[in-house]
């Protein structure tokens, strides 16, 4: 059983079936497949990964219209893996998970759907993905708005926004893409920023119909394009972020190209004062965009930095007594990760073993970012240390291979059930904790950064702090005797 039909989830399934394990069940609270690229269309949406490498390396898509194609392109290629690999016969929609129980005597897994319908499976795998439980800002007044409040991950399309008083709060990744696109249609626009973003320019193009045809007709030119993308990022995170030990140069030349395109874009020094980050680059996600910074030199935008002190029945109230009206309030405002997803549903697993409690009490772990000890026959895919490299891709064909090393062991010893032994997952979690102390988060200054990367105890535990090659590299490499078999 498989919980998430988002890639991560289909990544699982497609490996599975490769493994002969084709009694399948994929369930996920939504009412269609694609996860994140379900969920979310608000507007302006678009990868922030160029397509031909945020996608499956064995499924390339020669259809993609732009090097960043938009968010929609993203949700029809789920929809096409899931048809190829005939995934949706196995899929159910609107049926969310609650809780699952290890059952040590049938060495199978007892897993509860809200409703109380409870399912019997000898494997369990969560890809319930990172960015899925939406926070909502806390802020005194919010429920007595009389408006009308959208998050970015519940967007309403008929909610009407032409010549509207909106406010927006939150300047991450989201709301990059997002504040252009409203600015175009509201009346007055108000962004409400506590922490600004690393913004750096988007070489988006449109990709010509003769080279999409390239791409069909000759797919080794695709993976060519993929290799450059790739290449790109990986330099990216792991000589500017994962290597700031050893050359702190690369990090501080990408906070000036930032900064040479805020130069570029924005003429008041103001304006530009309050876009600047104070935070080292790579401490949170960075984004890129050519019409972010350019919206707030409109007339009808204003950028407000000042905190907010509440929300009354038609406005916002800002600390120093200002006020603005609004019809429409946008919350911006990201994902809850630390505390209610990680896990994002109840797994209790040997000897009673509560996998958040246990994340929460004994730090934030899970061997090569997928298995836990104490959690027989459990996969977690969206788990501490687990996201690889900047493409979401990497991190599940780190996972697929992981798994196909780990089922062959298994079967091997002609068991049916794994559980990554202690000694282990200790090793790579101290390896991990070693390794992190090299990279941005332990030396750069991210403390004024706010980063979802780091969890409530000011640990740095989502992002593997290797390069993508060592991560693939160990995937299919790890010792099968770091597991326990029965
Ligand atoms: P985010 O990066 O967590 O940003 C949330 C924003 O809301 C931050 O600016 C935050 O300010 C602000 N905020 C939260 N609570 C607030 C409060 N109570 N008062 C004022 N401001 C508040 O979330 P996101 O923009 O949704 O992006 C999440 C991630 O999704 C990105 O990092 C990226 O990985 C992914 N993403 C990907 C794509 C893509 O590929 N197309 C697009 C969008 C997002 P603070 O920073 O001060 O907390």
């Amino acid at each position: 059983m498989i919980v998430g039909a988002g890639f991560g989830g289909m990544g699982a399934a497609i490996q599975l079936k490769r493994l002969g394990l084709d009694n399948l069940l994929i369930v996920d609270r939504e009412s269609d497949l694609g996860g994140t690229w379900h969920v979310n269309h608000y507007p302006g949406l678009a990868v922030d990964i160029p397509s031909a490498t945020y996608s499956y390396s064995f499924e390339p898509n020669p259809h993609w219209s732009r090097l960043f194609a938009p968010g929609a392109e993203l949700k029809k290629y789920a929809a096409h893996v899931a048809d190829k690999y005939d995934l949706r016969r196995s899929m159910r929609f609107d049926t969310a998970v609650e809780s699952a129980r290890w059952d040590q005597s049938a060495q199978m897994w007892e897993v509860t759907l809200a409703g109380g319908e409870t399912v019997r499976t000898r494997y369990l795998l969560t890809a319930t993905g990172f960015l899925s439980q939406p926070k909502m800002p806390e802020i005194a007044g919010i429920d007595s708005f009389g408006g009308t409040i959208i998050h970015t991950a519940d967007w309403d399309d008929t909610v009407p926004l032409r010549r509207k008083r909106v406010a927006v709060i939150g300047t991450g990744a989201t709301a990059v893409q997002l504040i252009p696109e409203l600015a175009k249609e509201v009346g007055h626009l108000t962004v409400y920023q506590r922490t600004p973003i690393w913004v750096s320019p988007k070489m988006d193009f449109g990709v010509p119909t003769p080279v999409r045809s390239l791409f069909a007709g000759v797919p080794l030119t695709q993976r060519a394009a993929r290799m450059v993308g790739t290449s790109i990022l990986e330099v990216m995170m792991v000589s500017g972020v994962l290597h700031y030990k050893e050359a702190p140069a690369v990090n501080r030349i990408a906070e000036r190209f930032c900064l040479a395109h805020l130069h570029r874009q924005v003429k008041d020094p103001e304006l530009r004062r309050k876009l600047t980050p104070s935070y080292s680059f790579g401490c949170k996600r960075p984004t890129y965009s050519n019409d972010y910074f350019p919206t707030f030199t409109q007339p009808h935008v204003t950028l407000e930095t000042t905190p907010i002190d509440r929300i009354d029945e038609t406005g916002i109230v800002t600390a120093d007594g200002g006020r603005t009206e609004i019809d429409v309030l946008v919350t911006a405002t990201g994902f809850n990760l630390w505390d209610t997803n990680f896990p994002a549903i109840q797994v209790i697993g040997r000897d009673g073993k509560d996998l958040g409690e246990f994340w929460r009490r004994e730090r934030f772990q899970a061997y090569e970012g997928v298995t836990v000890p104490g959690f027989p026959n459990f996969i977690s895919l969206n788990s501490p240390w687990s996201y690889s490299g900047l493409s979401y891709f990497t991190t599940i064909e780190c996972q697929m291979r992981h798994m196909e090393r780990l089922f062959i062991a298994m079967r091997k010893r002609g068991a049916t059930s794994f559980e990554i032994t202690p000694e282990a997952n200790a090793a790579f979690l101290e390896r991990m904790t070693e390794k992190v102390g090299h990279s941005v988060f332990a030396l750069g200054d991210c403390a004024g950064a706010n980063s979802y990367y780091f969890n409530q105890h000011g640990e740095a535990t989502l992002l593997r702090p290797t390069s993508t090659l060592n991560a693939l590299r160990e995937a299919g490499r790890f010792p099968t005797d770091d597991y326990a078999y029965a």
